[in-house]
């Protein structure tokens, strides 16, 4: 385990809780030092979740570490059980708890408790967060379905052509990136497609729900760093097809629906199920925004992946970087990486990154909230595209990153900073003219934004040394363009000092305006 200020990740056991916490009734048991109850503040704060996570822990401190914390684990157990009356009750234990080898899931297994139980190993000292909430989900999946997997080589039966399609969303949690609204999008799409969701999980479901799995005719692996592992024994198991295409930006929304139609035998014209506007806006937008930007992308393993492509063949960047914090995933980004020419940066150390941005200068970041910081240090434009993720990135309205609604999304959110990037080098470019200089305040306050000029009571507008300008005067100045107006106001200025005129009127503009002229 590596000391750091900043991580993509946090232990495994905070992966157990993002999969507590998505599910209707279980709770989890979590052997903890009290210092570990900060898990709580990722939901209520970060995600702004209005209760906090079904999670008990039993928050030893160093003085218990002397005796046996056993008991302290058995009667977590019975009162979280007759608490919250869960129907599963998971047991797992945080790093310091796995040292001292109490072995929680097993003492709980043996404690006679009247509500199943799920032991999980979360070996904290090698593995991280998405590998946490990817154990968690598969042991509950397995937990609940075991007993109903057919004798191994028993055949699926074929779908009924009378019944609909259907299929389980599997992977979306909470602290997960949009995982929220991307459930929504997809559902519809393929409501659009006449393909219903059986269940949806661990977002929203119940252990009761996961017992229902089997009954759809395939797996969508829609977030594959939680849901790869169920998704791949359930399909040895149940011999349930997986649909692998993360359907985010345009061509991958497409390749999903063909995938979708081809799983389920469909035939489905892909144009009738519907469409994006990003292809149109990235060909239509001034390709100064947008044309071989160069452009460094940094995130879990399948965002990574699916942005760089969304990057380079519906944007038009150019992918100068390419890298994951995710070990689980660090041999598909590598031969993502390959397909752009480039060797894949697999870290987790925010230091690291940081230097290859630096290194390679890019026009703009697709990162985390980690390359946020490194892309506001350096002055380089960045969009978020995947967890971590600050409060920000959990907005109220909907702002899926999937399917086509996804698409659109997308395209403001990459596009936006590098217009906001180009609109701060032309403010710096004009930074002498007298409309941009950093004295005027911003022009969405319209003519609040004076700089050093004051209006008196009679709305006279008073320059600096105290040459007034009448009103009828000013109104006149504002009728020249705004690019050379800067220069009209000085030169009039300038020419009424020499003057000795302590008022401008009309026709000191006119006169000035003789007087430079000649
Ligand atoms: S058990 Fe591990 S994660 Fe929890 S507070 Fe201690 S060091 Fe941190």
């Amino acid at each position: 385990m590596e000391l750091t200020l900043w991580t993509y990740e946090g232990p495994p056991h905070v992966g157990a809780i993002r999969i507590a916490a998505s599910m209707r009734d279980v709770h989890l048991m979590l052997h903890s030092p009290q210092g570990d109850t900060y898990a709580d503040l990722l939901f209520t704060m970060i995600e702004r979740d209005g209760q906090r996570p079904p999670v008990t822990y039993t928050t030893f401190q160093a003085r218990d570490l002397g005796a046996s914390t056993a008991e302290m684990v058995i009667q977590s157990l019975r009162e979280s059980a007759e608490r919250f009356k869960p129907q599963v009750l998971m047991v797992a234990d945080s790093c310091t708890a796995e040292l001292i080898q109490d072995q929680p899931g097993a003492l709980a297994l043996g404690a006679d408790l009247p509500v199943p139980v799920i032991p999980l190993e979360m070996a904290a000292y090698t593995r991280k967060e998405n590998w946490g909430a990817s154990e968690t989900f598969y042991q509950l999946v397995r937990g609940l379905l075991s007993r109903q997997a057919p004798a191994p080589g028993t055949e699926r039966p074929k779908r009924d052509p009378a019944v609909r399609p259907s299929v389980n969303l599997l992977g979306p949690t909470k602290l997960g990136f949009r995982c929220r609204d991307d459930v929504v999008e997809i559902e519809r799409l393929l409501a659009s497609m006449g393909v219903d969701v059986n269940v949806v999980a661990p977002l929203g479901a119940s252990p009761w729900d996961l017992q229902s799995i089997p009954n759809a005719d395939a797996n969508v692996n829609l977030c594959p760093e939680v849901s790869d592992l169920t998704c791949s024994w359930l399909a040895r198991t149940f011999g349930m097809p997986t649909i692998q295409t993360m359907p985010m930006g345009w061509g991958a929304t497409r390749d999903f629906i063909a995938e979708v139609a081809q799983v389920l035998g469909l035939t489905i014209n892909i144009d009738s199920v519907g469409d994006s506007r990003l292809p149109w806006y990235s060909r239509s937008i001034d390709s100064t925004y947008l044309t071989g930007k160069r452009v460094f992308v940094f995130a879990d393993g399948s965002h990574a992946i699916a942005a760089a492509r969304i990057a380079r063949d519906e944007m038009g960047f150019e992918v100068v970087g390419l890298g994951t914090y995710s070990r689980e995933r660090a041999r598909d980004v590598r031969a993502a990486a390959k397909e752009y020419g480039l060797e894949a940066l697999i870290t987790d150390n925010y230091l690291e990154v940081e230097a290859r941005v630096q290194e390679l200068q890019p026009e703009m970041v697709l990162g985390t909230q980690m390359e946020r910081h490194i892309a506001k240090r350096l002055g380089i434009p960045c969009a978020v595209i995947s967890t971590p993720a600050h409060v920000q990135d959990y907005p109220a309205r909907y702002s899926p990153q999937m399917g086509f609604e996804g698409a659109n999304v997308l395209f403001d959110t990459w596009v936006h900073p590098l217009i906001m990037g180009l609109e701060e080098h032309l403010l710096h470019m004009f930074r002498d003219d007298f409309e941009f200089n950093d004295s005027v305040g911003p022009s969405h306050l319209g003519s609040e934004g004076e700089g050093a000029r004051s209006k008196s009571e009679t709305g006279e507008v008073i320059n600096e040394s105290n040459i007034v300008w009448a009103f009828e005067a000013e109104k006149e100045l504002r009728k020249i363009p705004f690019f050379v107006r800067g220069k009209a106001r000085r030169n009039t200025e300038r020419f009424a000092e020499e003057q000795g005129i302590s008022t401008i009127q009309v026709d000191t503009l006119y006169d000035a305006k003789a007087h430079f002229s000649s």
